[in-house]
């Protein structure tokens, strides 16, 4: 009867980290249940892009699958996604303009309205599907969000749209309300770990970062790139700087580095905020009580040089910096909130 035992049948691989809410949701889908459009939330760095690629290498697969996640990784289809070839595969990061100059959307850092319309309007080239996974997502113009959002109205056929965001508050209600929201949780400690160890760190320095991760990668990776507590002793340092009217040094937020997304660039800022926050507090109370504990005592010396400043100044700093949160919440770039910080400090 041996001859009669069928072959195991291989899903296929599809191997991420966390994502229990959208493994859950496509775990129990089968094609015909699968919408036009998707919107995956949650922090930065907790794997919503790894999960939207896998996602989109499932759909192009060409091997027979009986789930809906899940790929091969040797078809034509895997080779050319692999490669970043696959005609059926758009991606783009970042803002989404309305432009003037079409050109070819993958690789390109910024999508434009244009590229984006002329792309969904196109049918797939060897596969049922053409999917356009747009990360960390956000529209310059209303105008091109209109440009999306008509697409919607009459979807063409095969279509998936994949738009990962850690803001979605800054997307324009209409768009949101057409997708399909999946939220992204903050990873485990563990998990963290296991992503790291994965990438060569040390089982050492894993356990530390994914300690201080919060839950997520890019917050781990900075910890490590950090020297010992690198971002919190170069936020205090820039807080001093910015507090005598010296040009501080923001280098730490690495906001030229194009490898960093938007969003990153606002988890960093984020961070750094809190922490700038901590300080003011610390030197607000050296000014009024110089034996008080401090919430970060061994940041003393660097706050003492700071010279006092009268109650209502420091009631409208501390102000200015809560504002400066919300601000680092909206669209605008962490390089203008980070400077309106740094104006707001400047003794007047
Ligand atoms: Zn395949």
């Amino acid at each position: 009867m041996n001859g009669s035992t069928r072959e195991p049948r291989s899903e296929g691989l599809f191997e991420v980290v966390g994502a229990r809410a959208a493994l859950h949701y496509f775990g129990a889908l089968g094609p015909d249940g699968l919408s036009h459009g998707y919107l995956f939330t949650g922090p930065a760095g907790v794997g919503k892009k790894t999960f939207a690629r896998g996602l989109a290498q499932s759909l192009l697969c060409e091997t027979p699958k009986a789930t809906l996640l899940g790929y091969c990784n040797h078809c034509p289809g895997c080779t050319l996604f692999r490669a970043g070839t696959h005609p059926d595969f758009v991606t783009s990061e970042g803002t989404v303009r309305i432009g003037t100059t079409p050109g070819s959307a993958q690789h390109d850092e910024e999508l434009t309205a244009r590229d984006l319309v002329r792309e969904l309007s196109l049918r797939g080239y060897r596969s049922a599907h053409r999917v356009v996974l747009l990360g960390d997502v956000d529209f310059a113009t209303h105008e091109a969000a209109n440009g999306l959002l008509k697409f919607f109205e009459e979807p063409p056929r095969g279509v998936v749209i994949l738009l990962t965001s850690s803001a979605p508050g800054t997307l324009p209600e209409t768009i949101r309300s057409r997708f399909v929201e999946i939220g992204f949780a903050p990873l485990t400690s563990a998990e963290v770990e296991s992503v790291l160890r994965a990438g060569g760190v040390d089982a050492a320095r894993a356990k530390v970062a994914a300690g201080a991760s919060f839950g997520s990668i890019v917050r781990a990776r900075a910890v490590l790139e950090g020297t010992g507590e690198g971002i919190r002793a170069a936020a205090f340092g820039w807080f001093a700087d910015a507090m005598l009217g010296r040009a501080p040094d923001h280098s730490f937020l690495q906001l030229d580095d194009r490898s960093l997304s938007a969003a990153d660039k606002r988890a960093l800022v984020a961070e750094m905020l809190e922490i700038v926050r901590i300080a003011a507090r610390d030197w607000a109370t050296l000014g009024v009580a110089p034996d008080a504990p401090l919430l970060e005592p061994d940041q003393r010396a660097l706050l003492e040089r700071i010279p006092p400043r009268p109650a209502p100044d420091i009631a409208t700093l501390l102000g200015a910096i809560g504002e400066t949160s919300r601000l680092a919440e909206t669209n605008v770039s962490a390089g203008l909130v980070v400077d309106y910080l740094r104006m707001q400090l400047v003794s007047r």
